[in-house]
């Protein structure tokens, strides 16, 4: 590539709307990134870059936002995709894996033949805040007997203990606030 995309590029197209969905939250908002097709692409090159095809059987993304770049990665690395999706959305027999949430809890499922055991896995999603998301999608990953190559995101919000929830997994973040 001639004019190679850099994370300050992706930084600042980055838009933090205050106060969505609640008071409180500074959301990152990535659709300036996915509507830009330089920044898109290298947002998927970043995420790719230590894999090549051949070495990742699957792509595993997390609900929503983590779809768009997991299937687009999964294509560039001639892998599958998998979703994880919140409970109640797939509708094949699941795991689940519950998580806590600032109040309550949430649950995200997999189907229970999305992965074969011992297949090579990167799992994505846009962001890592508290890490309960990913520490969850983590965990169905592995009772499905894969491995994971690695856990990348988008975005890290590393004043939040998200990379404590996923000790002992390779964790990698483009953007971090
Ligand atoms: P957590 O489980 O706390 O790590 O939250 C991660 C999930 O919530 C990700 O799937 C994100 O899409 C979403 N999320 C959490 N905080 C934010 C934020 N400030 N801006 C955008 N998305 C967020």
């Amino acid at each position: 590539m001639t004019n190679p995309v850099t994370r300050e590029e992706i930084a600042r197209a980055i838009r933090n709307i205050p106060d969505f969905p609640k008071a409180g939250i500074q959301f990152k908002d990535i659709t300036p990134v996915l509507a830009d097709a330089r920044l898109f692409a290298g947002t998927i090159d970043w995420l790719t870059e230590h894999h090549k095809p051949g070495s990742v059987d699957a792509v595993v993304g997390i609900d929503a936002r983590g779809f768009i770049f997991a299937a687009a990665a999964a294509i560039k690395l001639n892998a599958g995709f998998v979703p994880i999706r919140k409970k109640g959305k797939l509708p094949f027999q699941t795991h689940e894996q519950d998580y806590a949430l600032e109040y309550g809890s949430a649950s995200v499922a997999i189907h229970v033949d999305a992965l074969k055991p011992g297949a090579r896995v990167l799992l994505i999603d846009d962001l890592l805040a508290t890490g309960g998301t990913a520490a969850a999608a983590a965990a169905l990953v592995q009772r499905l007997g894969a491995h994971i190559l690695e856990v990348s995101f988008v975005i890290e919000l590393s004043f939040l203990p998200g990379r404590e929830k996923l000790k002992g997994l390779p964790i990698r973040s483009l953007v971090v606030y």
